[in-house]
């Protein structure tokens, strides 16, 4: 059945074909072979080893969950989670200042949608992250932070604006968009940890 040991991109709606090709590009550096395949259907995901939650919009990504029936699966999911952007707000426990939908709960985290108000839409920073080198060239368009996290919820990355990048068991999640940055080590680390984790 297709998704067989695939790593998943939730594709209903966002910026999937960047997620695709980072993951194919991450796979091959590591030199594994691990098909990435486009997800639309909930009986697709019990067989993935990691499900992305791509960029897009919040509203319409978790309206196309729920008409497509992928709630359950993806909440009952035991694979990674790979959540940038509008998927760390499709990921969360709660929101603030949002009532039109409830969000996943896929990790104790609270998160507000569009931190950054109007004026600052989208920018870039390089931001020191928790076990790598070098600063991530991280890119934030309209992006989320979390203001609250549980008490098993590991930071790895922290702006003055809030919270932008956390991790639980084999669940990444990030405010900004590392599959456009150019800059493979998010994918990698992630790869490298639910591949190392059982
Ligand atoms: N703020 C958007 C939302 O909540 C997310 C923006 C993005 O994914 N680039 O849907």
């Amino acid at each position: 059945m297709a998704g067989n040991a695939a790593v998943g991109i939730l594709a209903l709606q966002g910026d999937v074909s960047e997620h695709i090709s980072a993951f194919e590009s991450a796979i091959r550096n590591l030199g594994l072979s691990i098909p990435v395949i486009p997800v639309r259907r909930a009986e697709d995901i019990p067989h993935l080893i990691a499900l992305a939650i791509p960029g897009g919009e919040s509203t319409t990504i978790m309206r196309l969950i729920d008409q497509n029936g992928m709630r359950r699966p993806i909440q009952q999911f035991e694979g990674g989670i790979f959540a940038t952007c509008a998927g760390m707000v499709v990921a969360a426990r709660d929101l603030v200042n949002e009532t039109r939908f409830t969000p996943l709960d896929l990790i104790d985290i609270t998160v507000n949608r569009n931190a950054f108000g109007r004026q600052r839409e989208s920018f870039e920073a390089d931001i020191p992250f928790n076990g790598f080198d070098t600063p991530f060239h991280a890119v934030f368009i309209r992006a989320p932070v979390i203001t609250r996290v549980g008490p098993d919820v590991t930071i790895l990355a922290e702006i003055p604006q809030g919270i932008i990048a956390v991790k639980k068991g084999k669940k990444l999640i990030l405010s900004f968009h590392p599959e456009i940055s150019h800059d493979l080590r998010m994918h990698e680390y992630f790869l490298n940890e639910i591949l190392t984790k059982n």
